[in-house]
């Protein structure tokens, strides 16, 4: 258990890569995909899909910002990124949480298919963006 990260670096990558640094927030442009390890300290790896019904990503030429917050993790933490800082909101309520988490669950489903739910749609995202070697070309 780390300290609360109060500050995001960014790194632009073609491939997410398996070890995660606390701090670092990984884009893929290639993949349209953000993730990072959870700003709580807890470890957990935040994905994040950026397209229309996912989240936004702007990058000023300095730092990135995502919307909308993230949120409704295991750890239950809820904060948004801006210009590359973590602003931490209040925790989200236990019906918010299932609904972000829905609404993840959801937006996962429409980008990457419906493989079967007890595989956790960013396991499944995880195993796409991490794996090159078999991707087809
Ligand atoms: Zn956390």
């Amino acid at each position: 258990m780390s300290p609360r990260i109060a500050h995001l670096d960014h790194s632009f990558v073609r491939f997410i890569p398996d070890d995660l640094q606390d701090g670092v927030l990984y884009v893929s442009m290639e993949y349209k995909t953000v993730a990072h390890r959870c700003c709580c300290g807890c470890g957990e790896k935040v994905v994040t899909p950026i397209s229309p019904a996912g989240w936004e990503l702007t990058f000023d030429g300095r730092a990135i910002s995502l919307s909308p917050s993230i949120g409704g993790g295991t750890c239950n933490s809820h904060y948004f990124i801006r210009r590359g800082r973590v602003q931490w909101a209040r925790p989200l309520t236990k019906a918010e949480a299932g609904s972000a988490l829905l609404h993840d669950q959801a937006v996962a489903d429409r980008l990457y298919g419906g493989a079967p739910r007890r595989n956790r749609w960013w396991n499944r995202l995880w195993a796409r963006v991490a794996r090159p070697s078999d991707r087809p070309q």
